[in-house]
Parts: C-alpha cells; sequence; structure tokens
C-alpha cells in the first residue's frame, strides 16, 4: 500500500516499501529526461522489492499553463507533506514576481543545505588528464549571503534611502549610483550547514571537512562562517572531528576540519583534487564551485543535487541544469543528472542497493560507448542513442 515517508522521534526518515514521492516533470528537456531517469529509478527499486508511487505536481510552464501560477501552494504543501520529492529543470520566469523558483522552492522549506556530490564515472570525457581523483561532497549554504535576494535597484528612492542611512550612520561613502545588496550570513545559518556537512562524514567514511571562505577579506561574514566551523567542531564533534590548529594538521583517526579561502579553493581543486573530500561553504562560493567541479567530471549533463532540510527532514533532489529549450522534446539530452539525483534521493532514503545498482549500470553503459549527443562529441567510437535509448541501456545492464 503506498504510503507517506515520515520523520522518527529520533529524526531518521521511516521509508515504507511504497513510499509516496511527489514529483515535477519540468520544463524543456524535462518531458524527455523525466521518463528516462523514472524508467530506471522504477526497474532499480523493483529489483529489491521496492516500489515508488510517483505523485506528480505542478511547477513551472506547466503549472502556469494549467493554473496560472508558477509555482502553486498545492505543490509546495505536497512537498512540505511527503517530505522527499524530486524535480527536473524549471524555466526562470523573466520578469515575474518570482526571482527564481528554485530559489523560492528552497526557501519556503528552508532546504539549507545544497548537496552536490561531484565524482568521475569511468568513460565520461573529461578535460582535466585525472579525473578520478575528483570526488568531492558539496554542503553548500542554501538560504542566505547574497541569494537572500536583499537588493535595491540603482536610481530608486530605496537605493538613494539606504545609502544616505549607511552615510549618516556608519560614515560609508557608498556612490549614488549605485544598486546596493546586502550579504547576510548567520551563526545560525553557517553552523546548522557546517554541522550537516561532518555528521555526513562521520556516516561515509570520510576524511575531511575543508571550510571554503573569503574571508580574509569579509570578514565578519566569510570570515565568522570560517570561525564559528571550528567553534562548533570543539564544541559538538570532540570524539568525531578535530580542527587543524587543535591538531597541527593531524587529525589521527577523526575528521579533519580545515578552511580553505575561496579563490585558492578553485585552483586546488584542479591542482591537488584528492586534497579535498567534503567541502562546506557559503551560497555563492558554493555556487561558483559545483559548476567548476562539474566541469571536471564531465560537465553539466550528469552532475546531481539535493536540497536538504535534516531537522525537519525534508528533501527535494533535483537536475542541476537549466531547461535547455533548444532540445526540448527532442528525446537527444542526458538524463544523467535527474537520474543521478534519484540516486542521491535512494541513497537518502536508506535504499543504498538501488542506488549502487543504478550507478554500477550507468557506468557500464558509459563504458561500452553508448551515449547521448553531449558525450558521444567528445568520445571516440561511441554510439550516439536517444534519451530514452540510454536509459533502456541502462536497465539492461542493472
Ligand atoms: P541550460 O538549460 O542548463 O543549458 C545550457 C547548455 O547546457 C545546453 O545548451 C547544453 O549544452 C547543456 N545542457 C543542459 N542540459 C543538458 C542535458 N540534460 N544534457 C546535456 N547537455 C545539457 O542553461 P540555460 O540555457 O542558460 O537556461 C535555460 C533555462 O533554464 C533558463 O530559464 C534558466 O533560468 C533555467 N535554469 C534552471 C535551472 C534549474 O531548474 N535547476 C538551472 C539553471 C537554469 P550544449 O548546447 O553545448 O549541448
Amino acid at each position: 500500500m503506498a504510503e507517506k515517508i515520515t520523520m522518527s522521534p529520533d529524526g531518521s526518515l521511516n521509508v515504507p516499501d511504497e513510499p509516496i514521492i511527489p514529483f515535477i516533470e519540468g520544463d524543456g528537456t524535462g518531458v524527455d529526461i523525466w521518463p528516462a531517469a523514472k524508467l530506471v529509478l522504477d526497474a532499480a527499486a523493483s529489483k529489491h522489492g521496492h516500489t515508488v508511487a510517483w505523485k506528480e505536481v505542478l511547477a513551472g510552464e506547466k503549472a502556469f499553463k494549467e493554473t496560472g501560477e508558477w509555482l502553486p501552494d498545492a505543490t509546495v504543501e505536497a512537498f512540505r507533506d511527503h517530505l522527499i520529492g524530486i524535480k527536473g529543470p524549471l524555466t526562470t520566469p523573466i520578469g515575474g514576481g518570482i526571482r527564481s523558483l528554485n530559489v523560492a522552492l528552497r526557501q519556503l522549506l528552508d532546504l539549507y543545505v545544497c548537496l552536490r556530490p561531484v565524482r568521475w564515472f569511468q568513460g565520461v570525457p573529461s578535460p582535466v588528464r585525472h579525473p578520478e581523483k575528483v570526488d568531492m561532497v558539496i554542503f553548500r549554504e542554501n538560504t542566505e549571503d547574497v541569494y537572500a535576494g536583499l537588493e535595491v535597484q540603482e536610481g530608486t528612492e530605496d537605493a538613494k534611502r539606504l545609502i544616505e542611512f549607511l552615510r549618516a550612520t556608519y560614515g560609508w561613502d557608498i556612490r549614488p549610483d549605485s544598486g546596493v545588496g546586502i550579504k547576510p550570513v548567520s551563526e545560525t545559518g553557517s553552523k546548522r550547514l557546517i554541522r550537516a556537512a561532518i555528521e555526513y562524514a562521520a556516516r561515509r567514511g570520510r576524511k575531511s571537512v575543508t571550510l571554503v571562505h573569503k574571508g580574509n577579506i569579509q570578514k565578519f561574514t566569510e570570515g565568522a562562517f570560517r570561525s564559528w566551523g571550528y567553534e562548533l567542531t570543539r564544541e559538538e564533534f570532540p570524539d568525531v572531528a578535530v580542527g587543524w590548529d587543535d591538531c597541527g594538521g593531524d587529525p589521527g583517526d577523526k575528521i579533519l576540519v580545515k578552511d580553505a579561502i575561496a579563490d585558492i579553493t578553485l585552483q586546488q581543486v584542479l591542482t591537488r583534487p584528492d586534497e579535498f573530500d567534503v567541502i562546506a561553504t557559503t551560497n555563492l562560493n558554493g555556487d561558483y564551485l559545483s559548476d567548476a567541479l562539474a566541469a571536471q567530471v564531465g560537465g553539466i549533463g550528469i552532475a546531481p543535487g539535493g536540497n536538504i532540510n535534516y531537522v525537519t527532514g525534508h528533501g527535494v533532489f533535483e537536475a542541476t541544469h537549466g531547461t535547455a529549450p533548444k532540445y526540448a522534446g527532442q528525446d537527444k539530452v542526458n538524463p544523467g543528472s535527474v537520474l543521478l539525483s534519484g540516486v542521491l534521493m535512494y541513497e537518502h532514503i536508506g535504499w543504498q542497493d538501488a542506488a549502487d545498482d543504478i550507478v554500477r549500470a550507468l557506468e557500464q553503459t558509459i563504458a561500452d560507448k553508448i551515449v547521448t549527443y553531449d558525450f558521444a562529441r567528445l568520445m571516440e567510437g561511441a554510439t550516439q542513442v536517444r534519451t530514452s535509448e540510454f536509459a533502456q541501456a541502462i536497465v539492461e545492464r542493472l
């Protein structure tokens, strides 16, 4: 019988054999990649005695056509009520009241972790010589920083008022023809993000957590993020993890918590990727880092993501690329991103066997050089297949 996933009092998820999981198909290429991903997800679940009762909910263009709203309340409520869901890419309405549907959903459900694992799959074409050395998991803060959307436009009364207030109160001399944005970074927001990263590292046997920040310049936001990370390590994880300064870089069998400045990190993830494991970082740094890292291991078509609140149990897993409208409905693009987001979702709900099977079958398909156009153009001797054929090939290898 189909049932909802619920949260136990001890903070773990209760997952029935037939959980109801809401999904948003997504705009543009969503019509291609979602059915393909679903085919594989269903086949892998059934191999292990599970069934997903998928429940379609609307957002984006499909929602706008049917209900006149881009993100209907019913959709947000379905995700709230069922805890775990998945979504394809959504168009960002231009000039509408909503900045981005993805950002809105993250804020409404307070999904404070953007989880982006980045690893290489055997056979995937990559621009670097040793993509196999990349195996990182990014915990990007998802609710604060410049993404909070606290901005005033140049030339408006609001901008003039704010600039005048800042001059009168702090003596800050801001050019009158400036737009101004506010970057909040709180102790609460930083610590819950870093807590989730350390707990993940402990659960998964990871070796280090690197706090990536720009604290040399932005001392009271990015610098504070770093300090709060070390403070949290000492206060909450003395048996599990240790900060660099507290162990001279030698953590013994504990998780090493270290830090790195964002610009240097972008160099070092290229030159010494094996020195990074779990990364915890603020919102904008995390945005740049996850795309730069995804490029190293084969790019946008296969990078998965999850938006999670580990306290309430809510998680929305999503394709990290956009709607690629020029390819919509052509059965052409790579379904890997939404499929691997489904794998992340299965791992999150404890269906590790099914998740592992999909990864193995996907690797085998790519090793057999059966790939969609994006990989085919970078590989020699590849057989280029359609989105649906790629999914079928994975299912045959499950
Ligand atoms: P995009 O849709 O990500 O497409 C950019 C390029 O990425 C494509 O032209 C294609 O490259 C490649 N690509 C995207 N999806 C792929 C897939 N499944 N397989 C293989 N290659 C893929 O970015 P965009 O054109 O800038 O944005 C289009 C719309 O998506 C906008 O409305 C934007 O706001 C929205 N968006 C949504 C999300 C989200 O929902 N999470 C994220 C980003 C953007 P080639 O042409 O080189 O093959």
